[in-house]
């Protein structure tokens, strides 16, 4: 059986960091499928998702074993309409492990065939911070060396 993973998250935007995470958990999984969410909490987006979309499937548009979409249901669900055994996520601190931690025992209370799996921050991307790189964008920055695509 084909080990799926969902990679989920906001994904505004997505990152180098977040670009890690993938590239790692591709020596774990056969396939990983990232879903753009829309997080309840995060209403109002800043990069449109359509536009996220596309510039994710550009970055990995030489690793046929990734895919992306956009989803507003819970992730529990989608991941069992796509035969997903596992959830990855990225971690960076302990603010992330408390959120993290809560989440990933829901999700599998929802759905107990799922298992979460983290991956630890390369140190040098543990900066990278979407929400950051939305103030500096916003102000004209320069975000290009966060990103693993141009913007
Ligand atoms: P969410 O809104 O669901 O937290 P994000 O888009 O902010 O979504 O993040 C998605 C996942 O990527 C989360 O697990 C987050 O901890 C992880 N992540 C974000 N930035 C980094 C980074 N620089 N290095 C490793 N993991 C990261």
């Amino acid at each position: 059986m084909k080990r799926i993973a969902l990679f989920p998250g906001s994904f505004d935007p997505f990152t180098k960091g977040h670009e890690d995470i993938v590239l790692r958990g591709l020596k774990l999984f056969d396939e990983i499928i990232i879903a753009i969410g829309y997080n309840s909490q995060k209403q109002n987006r800043y990069f449109e998702i359509e536009l996220m979309e596309e510039k994710i499937k550009e970055t990995f548009i030489t690793r046929p074993e990734v895919s992306v979409l956009v989803y507003s249901e819970l992730t529990a669900q989608l991941a069992a309409k796509y035969n997903a055994g596992f959830i990855l996520r990225g971690l960076r601190n302990t603010t992330d492990f408390e959120y993290e931690n809560s989440i990933s025992q829901v999700n599998r209370d929802l759905n107990d065939a799922l298992e979460t799996v983290f991956l630890i921050t390369s140190p040098e991307l543990a900066a990278v911070n979407s929400s950051i790189i939305r103030e500096v964008h916003r102000y004209d920055g320069d975000v290009s060396k966060y990103l693993p695509y141009t913007i």
